[in-house]
């Protein structure tokens, strides 16, 4: 399988919280606290538990210790699990912990012994300059800049994290003097609120620099961390950006299969021939339905624009699940379909695409 989503992952090894693994965001002890003595209760924090005890060979209460012991070789463990999961190459976004060692795509390539494309993501840069109170113009041109750098310094795409700022919800006709407004207006704001319609200028421009370059554009949407507003992230938001000469031009990658708006996404992509449809993340959170999850998409999407992945980060082990969660969920599609009259050659094109083709032509692998 190649991963068509992940982030970088710790420097070391040591005792596995599995409570880490988790939506929410822990900013001080006591939500920390509240953290663990929560997780435990979740299906995805017991199940990654019993098998990650099957695949140490100790019991499920053993797990951090016996972790610890096997993890003494980080590299070596790291590797054994992107093997075990059948994992050969991902596309990186490093703007996820940037400090990483792994942020680095030889450096994580040279570690898990498989091939990575890397991406650009925007915000850490719009951000920066709109702290440091840069104008809209200033601002577009630096993008631009490092856009059309992006395929000389290694990048194979881009992402937006948009959802997670001013929302979805983009201003196809956002112009610069709105922009500049936008950024006076919001002086009190946080940074991450500040600027909708410069930030939404960005975007749109984005997409066209994207498209001359001919990279592909990820767009997060769906749940993420415990930042998003979630009721700003449906991808339907998107629908009059999508309508833009630059939201027709661009190859677009909605990610994380929209969570919940999983039929919304089929929709865009069997009605936009741009846009594509990728599914991961869900797959570290809601175990019991990745198979109703990726039915929803895959009965109505094309599959030749369907990507699979993990959303792997932090621990290697999440990696390894979202990628045997959503392998395991396709075999049991795949014989539902069968039994439904699905020809096996037909699903044997479907399985490669959305494992592996799909991803590989899009990021040049
Ligand atoms: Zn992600």
């Amino acid at each position: 399988m190649i991963d068509s989503h992940g982030h970088p992952i710790t420097d070391s090894g040591g005792p596995l919280d599995l409570s880490s693994i988790n939506v929410q965001l822990v900013t001080d002890e006591e939500s920390r606290s509240e953290r663990a003595r929560t997780s435990p209760s979740r299906l995805s924090h017991e199940l990654l538990g019993v098998r990650l005890a099957r695949y140490l060979g100790c019991e499920v209460e053993e797990v951090p210790a016996a972790r610890a012991e096997a993890s003494r070789d980080w590299p070596r463990y790291v590797r054994g699990l992107f093997m075990s999961a059948n994992l050969r190459g991902l596309v990186l976004d490093p703007g996820w912990n940037l400090d990483a060692t792994t942020a680095a795509a030889d450096s994580f390539a040279e570690m898990v012994g498989c091939s990575v494309r890397p991406i650009l993501r925007l915000e850490p840069m719009v951000d920066r300059l709109i702290a440091a109170g840069a104008g809209a113009g200033e601002i577009l041109a630096a993008v631009e800049q490092a856009m059309r750098g992006a395929p000389a310094s290694g990048y194979f795409g881009f992402k937006t994290i948009i959802a997670y700022r001013t929302g979805l919800a983009v201003d196809p006709y956002a112009d610069l003097a709105a922009a500049d407004r936008s950024l006076q207006d919001s002086r009190e704001l946080e940074v991450r609120r500040r600027g909708k319609a410069l930030r939404d200028l960005v975007l749109r421009r984005a997409l066209g620099w994207a498209a001359e370059l001919k990279l592909p554009f990820q767009i997060h949407t769906g749940y993420g961390d415990s930042e998003i507003r979630l009721g700003e992230a449906n991808p339907l938001l998107l629908e009059e950006l999508l309508r833009t000469p630059e939201g027709l031009a661009a190859t677009i990658i909605l990610i994380h299969g929209s969570y919940p708006w999983h039929e919304e996404l089929a929709f865009l992509t069997l009605a936009k021939p741009n846009v594509h449809a990728e599914l991961s993340e869900f797959n570290l959170h809601t175990v019991a339905t990745v198979a109703n999850r990726l039915e929803r998409v895959l009965e109505m999407a094309p599959a030749a624009r369907v990507l699979c992945g993990t959303d792997g980060h932090g621990a290697p082990e999440t990696y390894w699940l979202g990628a045997l969660l959503i392998q395991e969920a396709w075999a049991a599609l795949r014989d539902r379909w069968a039994k439904q009259g699905a020809r096996q050659s037909w699903l044997s094109e479907v399985e490669t695409a959305i494992m592996e083709g799909n991803t590989g032509r899009l990021y040049s692998f």
